[in-house]
């Protein structure tokens, strides 16, 4: 789907399909040359980084595996907690591997900060990210992103894997709401 099917809907786009596509490619051949030999297991967070996978994983000149996991952090509304359920766990069992965590966006980084540390408990060799999006005004907790796309306002987007309410995930380009599709509800 792109802008022009939902053009009522979008206030403006703020990440092209062209600049999502070319940072996406960049940071491929950063991680294929980084990882080489070392069979990285690469896991998205569901729902919203499953483009992200996609794209970046067929992007890469290297063979990695790939892994999911769904999680949900209890907070009151749009501020997560930190305290992280895991709603869907790893088929994979971590022990050893070299991990590569992708991200949408990384907002206050609590989900991020938890997930790489529960990952390193369950005795990964080495956690690293790559988020695709990230809002640095936002930031609450530190976490190391080794890998990141772009920074953005402190604006609430959609697409490329995104939602609002479940709506504008397969949308092929980042972009803001116009303010009429949040009233009402
Ligand atoms: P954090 O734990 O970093 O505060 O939360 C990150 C999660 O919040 C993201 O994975 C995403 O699900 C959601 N989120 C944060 N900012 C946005 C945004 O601008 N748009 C959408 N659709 N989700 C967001
Ligand atoms: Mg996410
Ligand atoms: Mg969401």
């Amino acid at each position: 789907m792109r802008i022009a099917d939902v053009e009522e809907d979008i206030d403006h786009e703020l990440v092209s399909k062209e600049q999502i596509d070319a940072i996406i490619h960049t940071v491929a051949a950063q991680v294929s040359h980084d990882y080489a030999g070392k069979n990285p297991l690469v896991i998205a967070v569901l729902k919203g980084a499953v483009n992200t996978l996609v794209a970046f994983t067929q992007a890469l000149s290297i063979p990695v595996q790939i892994d999911f996991m769904s999680l949900s952090s209890y907070g009151s509304g749009t501020v997560s907690s930190g305290e992280v359920v895991v709603r869907q766990d790893l088929s994979a069992d971590v022990r050893g591997r070299h991990i590569l965590i992708v991200e949408d966006i990384i907002d206050s980084g609590r989900t991020l900060a938890w997930l790489v540390e529960e990952l390193k408990r369950r005795g990964a060799a080495s956690v690293e990210v790559f988020a695709l999006l990230s809002k640095p005004s936002r930031r609450e907790v530190d976490v190391d992103v080794k890998y990141s796309g772009y920074e953005i306002p402190d604006e609430f987007v959609v697409g490329f894997g995104l939602d609002y309410d479940e709506r504008y995930r397969n949308l092929d380009s980042i972009a803001v709401l116009k303010p009429s599709v949040y009233q009402g509800e």
